[in-house]
């Protein structure tokens, strides 16, 4: 039976198995990328993780968004595996598991509007574009947001807004969000970036020095901050404008 879910977007790959549980459709035999993509989606993201991503509009997204896209050439044959890679610039675009944990973990809804800290890549940016209303994406590095920029007007991914800057003051102008996804690490929670989020809000960000860094979920209720330790990570700092020369 075809599930008939009102997203904005078909989720037209799964369809209910007779067990009750979800089977999948088979990916276009003949795309070598797609059937990769099915296998990141089946063997990292779900099945032998102590905390396996169970929403299936995340597993729907991380099916369809084209990782290759977002890596550069020469590690684009690991695209698909179950680790971070480099993208230029010292950083690195998560493993594929921290992507789909993270995007889980802020329970996006196809109405919210959502702040992205640390576009790097762009490939959390477009995975969340498939399950909310807008996304709101800040970088500090001109090149990196320029590529990023180039790779979502070619996939069409038309539901994101880039900008350029130092993502410790947020976007205040686009404010409040339903959530907050920080993928690089500051030292401490950045006191705009709480003020930004709705009175609801969630917010999911890794703190703390490299080598010793936890990434919360910040819930926002009416005021009070809950604050969830989920895993230990490892995440590029979150770095500060520099001034400009004299
Ligand atoms: N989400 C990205 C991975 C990001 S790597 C992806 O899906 O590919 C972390 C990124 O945060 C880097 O690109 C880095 O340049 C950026 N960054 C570091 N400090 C920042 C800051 N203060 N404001 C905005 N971006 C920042």
């Amino acid at each position: 039976m075809k599930l008939g879910l009102a997203w904005p977007w078909g989720l037209d790959f799964l369809e209910r198995a007779d067990g009750g549980g979800w089977a999948e459709s088979e990916p276009d035999p003949k795309d070598p990328n797609a059937v990769e993509r099915r296998r990141m989606v089946r063997y990292q993201l779900g099945g032998d993780r102590m905390r396996p991503i169970r929403h299936q509009g995340v597993l729907a997204a991380m099916d369809h968004v084209p990782r290759h896209e977002f890596v550069p050439a020469n590690v684009r044959s690991e695209a698909y595996a179950d680790w971070p890679l480099p993208i230029g610039f010292g950083q690195t675009i998560s493993q594929p598991y921290i992507v789909a944990l993270m995007t889980e973990l802020l329970d996006p809804k196809p109405t919210d509007r959502i702040l992205e800290i640390g576009t790097g890549s762009g490939y959390q940016a477009a995975v969340l574009s498939r399950l909310v209303a807008r996304v709101f994406t800040m970088e500090l590095n001109d090149d990196l947001a320029c590529q990023a920029a180039a790779r979502f007007a070619r996939l069409g991914c038309r539901s994101i807004q880039l900008r350029i800057g130092d993502g410790h003051s947020g976007w205040p102008e686009q404010a409040p969000f339903d959530g907050i996804i920080v993928t690089c690490a500051p030292e401490a929670v950045p006191t705009p970036l709480v003020d930004q989020l709705s009175d609801v809000g969630r917010m999911v960000i890794p703190v703390g020095p490299p080598g010793d860094q936890v990434l919360y979920l910040l819930s926002k209720r009416y005021g009070r901050l809950e604050q969830q330790d989920v895993i230990p990570v490892r995440f590029v700092p979150m770095r500060r404008r520099e001034p400009p020369a004299q």
